[in-house]
């Protein structure tokens, strides 16, 4: 939200921004989901609805939790909020006492740690390897975890790394998890349907089906159904842990729009070719946006297998000078070099707790990711290599 702050001033400004930074599909609502809500609005769908989500809405996800992850959930032990992050801020609202921590592995998505901080608990982070794919191994997980844990945050596939678990990966946690039967698991799945190549979307569940009762799979349409601005996401668990989350929307938001609960059950129980074309779409876009961006001297990018977000190395960047003099000493310098030089907009990794990296989104047009990257390109030619550059990186 603050780097779309950063590029809608810059634009209003008068400057012509590239923009990588968006957390959404850059394509419309498919034209069936956006006529159920045309329709919802002519057919009455105006009133309030049950705070946990209409009948029809917690039909549609349970069917879609067994059809498309085998997992089976009542009506009863679903939510539905304005949003996964409202359904995740809920949960840590109606689970946390002061003090409980939460293991959150870095990279991050930056909305964990600060909405477990307003609940009033402590952020655990867990930093995760990039040489293991910037994965959680199971031994981080054991030292991470004290008497205090109450949670363990998994998002697979990843925002910002794009990094998806595998089915050993999961189990190996799950073994630990197991250990531990006072920890909790929040399962972050927004990105499910956008796995590329061999990778294959799993829920921890998938490998270790007896932590249904202390694991909330927490999903939702933005993503998948280009739904962000409807806002609607869900939370399957166990129905004591889905009543605690409803008593607090049902005092607070009271519930989702009823006009996009409607078309959410559309698009749940509607034609999915619209979710396999924009993983065509967004898998064609990740391999190019890698490729220009590997040619780039100073910046390394593993190819990621999930979501659309790229999340390259700049440890080649760091301490090189720009033009203006300025040496570039943090992520943050490259971002803001990126921006202010060369017309892009990115996001530090420092904002995802892992540095010095950059994330940058692939939804956006391939015309966009080639111009981009090119700009990207110029502007590291435009500064002088810091005085080890070439001894650090001698392939270089
Ligand atoms: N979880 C992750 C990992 C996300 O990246 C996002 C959005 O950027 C969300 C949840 C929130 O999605 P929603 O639009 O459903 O609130």
């Amino acid at each position: 939200m603050a780097a779309k702050a950063r590029v809608d001033a810059l634009r209003a400004a008068g400057r012509e921004i590239i923009d990588f930074t968006l957390g959404e599909p850059d394509f419309p609502t498919p034209p069936h989901i956006i006529r159920a809500g045309i329709d919802a609005l002519t057919s009455g769908h105006t009133r309030y609805t049950g705070s946990a989500g209409t009948p029809a809405l917690r039909q549609a996800i349970a069917a879609k939790l067994l059809r498309e992850n085998q997992l089976a959930y009542q009506p009863g032990e679903i939510v539905v909020g304005g949003g996964a992050k409202h359904i995740i801020f809920t949960a840590f609202a109606a689970t946390l006492n002061e003090g409980d921590e939460v293991i959150v592995p870095a990279p991050f998505w930056v909305s964990y740690p600060d909405m477990v901080a307003i609940n009033g608990g402590t952020a655990v982070i867990a930093p995760c390897d990039a040489a293991n794919g910037f994965k959680l191994t199971a031994a981080a997980l054991e030292g991470a975890i004290t008497p205090r844990t109450r949670w363990l945050v998994l998002n697979t596939p990843n925002n910002p790394t794009g990094a998806v678990y595998s089915h050993d990966e999961l189990a190996a946690l799950c073994a630990v998890l197991r250990m531990h039967p006072h920890v909790w698991i929040m399962t972050d799945e927004i990105y499910e349907h956008f796995v590329y190549g061999e990778a294959r979307h799993l829920s921890p569940l998938n490998v270790a089906a007896d932590l249904m009762p202390r694991t909330l799979v927490v999903n939702g349409l933005s993503k998948a159904y280009a739904f962000t601005g409807w806002r609607v996401g869900y939370g399957a668990g166990p129905s004591h842990l889905i009543q605690a989350i409803n008593l607090l929307l049902s005092q607070s938001t009271t519930c989702a729009s009823a006009i996009s609960q409607a078309a959410a059950v559309i698009a749940l129980d509607g034609p999915q070719q619209c979710v396999r074309e924009a993983a065509a779409l967004f898998q064609a876009r990740r391999d190019r946006m890698v490729a220009l961006l590997n040619s780039i001297d100073g910046i390394q990018c593993r190819t990621p297998d999930g979501a659309f977000y790229v999340f390259p190395s700049v440890a080649g960047l760091i301490g090189r000078t720009a033009p203006d003099g300025t040496v570039l000493a943090s992520d943050v310098d490259v971002m803001m070099y990126f921006l202010e030089q060369a017309g892009v907009a990115t996001i530090d990794g420092t904002s995802y707790g892992f540095s010095p990296y950059l994330r940058l989104s692939f939804a956006t047009s391939m015309a966009q990711i080639e111009a981009g990257c090119a700009a990207l390109a110029a502007a590291v030619e435009r500064c002088n290599p810091s005085p080890t550059h070439h001894q650090e990186h001698p392939h270089a």
